[in-house]
């Protein structure tokens, strides 16, 4: 394979999750000739859903799409992206070790929710006592000023130590998700994002009829030591991979992981479930789990039988980035990045929660994946590798 002549140029992606999918997708759809390499020997990267005798279940964590992008929910639907769905988180809390039983709350807190808690007259002085602009010193202070210490010691000091296995004085205050906060307008939907799908019947036959016309190579993992052969065949590379691996050092980012543990529960009755809700989150430190997820809730499958599964945290998964107060993996990442633009003539480009290490939505990774297309488009036609006009797709 050649990448001379007046040919369309070619590019390898590497990594076939929603943002190299994407890409590719998108680079064939503007008359590239695309080359996906996948590590696993299927699409779906993170977002895969497996099944244990009929019953869907996330072995990867819960997945719901959502986005107010109209370019990204097109172009995810036209791939088969089309259940409608309304998530509503939920948290169980002790108020003390003492107490026998939870409280089953709305995540984020609901404060017309926290009227029924006997702590609710230490919470209310606490929120009208709250200083006019966050804190940005770290995680702690970060929600502490935001909700009061009372709601940060029951809703989130115990979930950050189990999830983060540390104190949540030490995390970044970037960290801090923007839907956390408090919510006063009893809308208990936890994503306020114009469109919202649970993908049925499962992500990775969005993204198989993303990749569908494209070549693909599945179960080969792509290192650092194979760019001198792509660019034998390749005028561009882009890279969905965790970046210490691909570079031949691994453990150089840290990453928070979870193991997850599923259970098969038999029933009687089709549509019973076991737990309250879709995610029911356990920031109490009585709890070795952080999260309990039964996607039956959201699949609405009518079947004896239902799939429950706890998150343990700590495990050595690249789930969560760690953004420490130092910013230290974020710029090891950057040094990687231009390490590797330095191995090869190839053009290089990074996209995606690995290679760009940062926690993202899918429809993030999408949103990268149409960027990424439209820059190597540009980047080629600029070193005067012959691409059709036009940008790869109109975001
Ligand atoms: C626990 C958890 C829950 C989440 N829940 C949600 C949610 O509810 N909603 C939401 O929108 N987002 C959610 N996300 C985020 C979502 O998983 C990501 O946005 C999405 O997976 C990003 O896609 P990606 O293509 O960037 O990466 P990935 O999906 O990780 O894809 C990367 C691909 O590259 C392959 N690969 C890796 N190394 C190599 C190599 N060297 N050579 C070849 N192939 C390689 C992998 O096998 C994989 O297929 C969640 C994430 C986590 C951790």
């Amino acid at each position: 394979m050649s990448a001379s002549g007046t040919a369309s140029p070619q590019v390898a992606v590497v990594g076939a999750g929603w943002s190299g999918a994407t890409a590719a997708r998108l680079l064939h759809d503007a008359g590239l000739r695309v080359h996906i390499f996948e590590r696993t020997m299927a699409v779906g990267g993170h977002s895969r859903s497996a099944t244990v005798n009929g019953v869907l279940f996330e072995p990867e964590g819960p997945h719901i799409f959502h986005t107010s992008k109209p370019a990204v929910k097109d172009f995810a639907v036209r791939h088969g992206m089309r259940h409608s769905y309304e998530h509503k988180g939920l948290t169980q809390i002790f108020l003390d070790d003492a107490d026998e039983h939870p409280y089953t709350l709305s995540w984020p807190p609901q404060v017309a929710e926290l009227h029924v808690l006997p702590v609710w007259p230490a919470i209310e002085k606490e929120l009208s006592g709250l200083p006019p602009t966050p804190c940005t010193r770290d995680f702690e202070s970060h929600c502490v000023s935001i909700m009061g210490r009372t709601l940060y010691r029951l809703f989130i000091e115990g979930y950050t130590i189990k999830q983060w296995g540390c104190h949540p004085s030490d995390l970044s205050s970037t960290f801090a998700p923007s839907r956390l906060g408090l919510r006063t307008d009893g809308n208990r939907r936890l994503f306020r994002d114009t469109w919202e799908f649970f993908p049925l019947p499962n992500a990775q036959e969005v993204m198989e009829s993303m990749t569908r016309p494209i070549p693909a190579t599945f179960g080969q993992e792509i290192a650092a030591a194979d760019l001198p052969e792509l660019e034998r065949a390749y005028d561009a590379v882009v890279l969905t991979v965790p970046l210490d691996t691909f570079a031949g050092r691994p453990g150089r980012l840290e990453w928070r992981g979870i193991r997850t543990v599923s259970r098969y529960i038999p029933l009687e009755d089709p549509d019973a479930t076991v737990t309250p809700g879709y995610i029911v989150n356990h920031p109490s430190l009585r709890v070795p789990y952080t999260r309990t997820v039964e996607s039956k809730h959201a699949s609405g499958q009518s079947i004896p039988a239902t799939v429950v599964t706890e998150e343990y945290p700590g495990a050595p998964a690249r789930h969560y980035p760690v953004l420490t107060t130092d910013s230290r993996n974020e710029r090891e990442n950057v040094r990687l990045q231009e390490e590797i633009r330095k191995m090869t003539r190839m053009s290089v480009f990074f996209c995606g929660r690995l290679a760009n290490y940062e926690y993202i939505n899918q429809d993030v990774a999408l949103d990268q994946g149409m960027s990424c297309a439209n820059d190597v488009i540009r980047e080629l036609r600029a070193k005067g590798r012959n691409t059709r006009e036009g940008r790869a797709y109109e975001r």
